[in-house]
């Protein structure tokens, strides 16, 4: 799958660092990091997340990335595509699971929820939808229009900001990952 960056006009993203649950993305151009997480099947309500400490610091230090959810159907075709840019990622929306029980490999390990009810509407950009891809155009402008809402002050006030990503590459991702060892630190 192809991926253009909503952010700007640059009509693709670099893979940064494949595994084997998520593959991040970055633009050459504007620097915008952007994660890809996929799905088979779809909750509307919430999507599974790495560990929970780590997203948590990651949100205290304004170093998440903004976040594509990819739902395929059973035959591996893209179904859905929801952006949900990363001024919407605050602790409220982050949903702390049950350790890991004492048969786990990783015992005590705390993942996470990401709780998609509770953002709002505008922080979910539709890039395809049943099916059917959103135009270009559309997304890029919902985006922006989002990011201009974000910079006014809001209601939330927990920390949301719009400061620009520390060029520190894919290492500022730990917080959504993935193998082992990098779960582990948190
Ligand atoms: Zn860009």
């Amino acid at each position: 799958m192809k991926l253009y960056c909503p952010a700007c006009d640059s009509d693709q993203l670099s893979q940064s660092k494949p595994n084997s649950q998520a593959v991040d993305f970055m633009c050459a151009k504007c620097e915008q990091l952007f994660q890809l997480k996929s799905l088979r099947s779809w909750n509307p309500r919430k999507i599974v997340d790495a560990g929970y400490e780590a997203m948590l610091r990651a949100i205290r230090a304004d170093r998440t990335p903004n976040l594509l959810v990819l739902q395929y159907s059973s035959t591996w075709l893209i179904q859905n595509l929801l952006l949900i840019p990363r001024v919407f990622f605050s602790e409220s929306v982050i949903e702390k699971r049950n350790p890991l029980s004492s048969q786990a490999r990783r015992v005590g390990w705390v993942g996470c929820n990401i709780l998609l009810s509770q953002i709002p509407d505008d922080g979910k950009i539709a890039v395809v939808s049943a099916g059917v891809p959103v135009l270009k155009r559309v997304v890029r402008e919902e985006f922006s229009r989002v990011k201009r809402l974000a910079e006014i002050p809001r209601r939330l006030g927990d920390g949301l900001s719009m400061s620009s990503m520390p060029s520190g590459g894919s290492g500022n991702l730990d917080f959504l990952c993935k193998n082992s060892t990098n779960q582990r630190k948190t």
